[in-house]
């Protein structure tokens, strides 16, 4: 039985864990390891370390840091598919599936090695007679970063590569349920000539995110997970004065309007219901067909989905396990209670035949049409290959629909109509909007994140909202000695 790790002060934790979690291979349903959940005594051992580490970091000068950066660049686009295996073995998702998150995070460190550039502030010379100002924007010390079980490798590189490029230190708690991702990156940051501590991965739970939220050491926090965990991660973490943002769960809509071209709309609702399991944050799980649109786009959708093969991810299938048992049963629940509800089960994952070892957490790509809002397969974020048909008869229907739903994540139109989608981009209340594009994931040098249920905080992702996100502004005002500004005044500092 493999364990894994914390890694701190640059290597593996010696010390002894009281408590584990267990990891598996969903596609065989094989227990693989046990990794350590930290306690509070290795939290505190954490920041210590990246407290020490992050003082040296902040001076260390921009060429230096960029240097590290394109280095891990480098390393990580030669290491992509060792990253991408350590995914796939614990998350369960397709090889190619897990190869595109890293080239996703990738584009994140080439943002991130314009680092120069990105921490440039202002200058005014001369605001009044011999005084210049001018910004800086500054480190904030230490910083926490939270990420999920869906993005293993792309979450931490959303955060990481952008903190320590601003000249931060980085405790990482990737998710329990696959840290092993995350390993393999931080022996790369140190093959790259990172500075032992500037990143430290703790694996943990519960003991663990609340041990960084409340932690006096730590600065800010960013948290990517669901919902409820995102709302206490910002409410508990801004309770304790830090700076957070907490991306949360989603219910994203594709809303399908009658002049469409329905074989490409097949094409981007089977791709973005069913790509990864449905296990994305910005996966489609609503489809909102206006009019006559479900009646012809159905057996459109259903032959494409009979032609995927669901399967182990290291054998070129299309889609993976779910990541847990619990999980797979949780999502069939739902379809379960999709069918009680009186929704039409136009596919049925349950049934499905694997290309893998059947006690791998199974379950297909699944469809229903005539879904109605009050259901639960509609209210609640599924997270797995569900994907609802939701029919409207208008525009407008479809629209106060996705506005009224709480989460605000991503959405897509697929129309021809140009005004149409113009009045889609404009009145949606939600966060990344694709405009015949189901899953409009923003590029690196935009920012990442949603709006209501699906973010607490002011900043989004990367970006230039990341490196504000990591760091503070300062404002200096200059003024050289000179015998003729001498003089007692305690009037308010005006300038002329
Ligand atoms: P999760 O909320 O269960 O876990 C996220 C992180 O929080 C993990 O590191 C986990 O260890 C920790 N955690 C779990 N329970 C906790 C608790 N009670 N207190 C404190 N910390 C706790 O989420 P998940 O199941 O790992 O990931 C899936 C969720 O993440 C989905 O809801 C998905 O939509 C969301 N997600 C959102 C985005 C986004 O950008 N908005 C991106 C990816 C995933």
């Amino acid at each position: 039985m493999t364990r894994i790790t914390h890694w701190i002060d640059g290597r593996p934790w010696s010390g002894t864990s009281a408590r584990t979690a267990p990891v598996h291979d969903p596609a065989t349903g094989a227990m693989t390891a046990e990794v350590d959940l930290a306690d509070l005594t290795v939290v505190d051992q954490a920041v210590e370390s990246a407290t020490a580490a992050a003082s040296a970091w902040r001076r260390a000068s921009l060429t230096q840091r960029s240097r590290v950066l394109f280095a891990f660049r480098h390393l990580l686009a030669e290491h992509a598919e060792e990253v991408a295996a350590a995914i796939t073995a614990e998350h369960g998702k397709v090889l190619s599936d897990a190869l595109g998150e890293v080239t996703r995070g990738l584009e994140v460190v080439e943002f991130a090695c314009g680092l120069g550039h990105l921490l440039k502030g202002g200058h005014s010379e001369g605001v009044s007679t011999g005084v210049d100002v001018h910004s800086v924007r500054q480190a904030l010390g230490v910083v926490a970063v939270i990420s999920p079980f869906n993005v293993p490798a792309m979450v931490p590189l959303w955060f990481v590569p952008v903190a320590i490029a601003a000249g931060n230190a980085v405790v990482l708690k990737p998710s329990e349920k696959d840290p092993s991702a995350s390993l393999v990156m931080a022996r790369l940051w140190k093959e790259a000539g990172l500075p032992d501590g500037v990143l430290t991965v703790l694996h943990g739970d519960k003991e663990a995110v609340d041990g960084l939220l409340t932690h006096p050491g730590v600065s800010a926090v960013s948290f990517v997970g669901s919902t409820p965990i995102a709302r206490y991660v910002y409410e508990t973490g801004t309770a304790h004065g830090k700076r957070v943002q907490a991306l949360g769960g989603a219910k994203n809509h594709m809303l399908v309007l009658p002049d469409a071209d329905l074989d490409l709309v097949a094409d981007a609702a089977v791709n973005a219901g069913f790509g990864s399991a449905g296990e994305r944050c910005m996966a489609i799980s609503a489809l909102v067909a206006v009019g006559d649109v479900a009646d012809r786009l159905v057996p459109r959708i259903v032959e494409r989905m009979s032609a995927l093969r669901t399967g182990d991810g290291r054998r070129g299938c299309d889609m993976g396990p779910l990541v847990t048992a619990q999980h797979r049963d949780k999502v069939a629940g739902y379809v379960a209670a999709g069918v009680e509800a009186g929704a039409d089960l136009v596919v049925d994952g349950r049934l499905v035949e694997p290309d893998g070892d059947p006690n791998g957490f199974w379950l297909g790509p699944t469809l229903f049409d005539k879904v109605e809002p009050e259901m639960s397969i509609y209210t609640d974020e599924i997270f797995g290959p569900v994907l609802s048909i939701v029919r409207v008869d208008s525009f407008d229907e479809g629209l106060a629909l996705i506005n009224a739903n709480p989460y605000g994540n991503g959405t897509a139109i697929f129309t021809h109509d140009g005004g149409a989608a113009r009045r889609f981009e404009t009145e949606v209340e939600v966060g990344m909007v694709g405009i015949n594009v189901p899953i409009p994931v923003p590029m690196a040098y935009y920012s990442f994140g949603g709006w209501k249920s699906s973010l607490f905080g002011d900043s989004h992702a990367h970006g230039a909202e990341g490196f504000h996100f990591f760091t503070r502004g300062k404002v200096v005002t200059t003024r050289w000695p000179d015998p003729s500004h001498g003089g007692v005044d305690l009037g308010f500092p005006t300038h002329s």
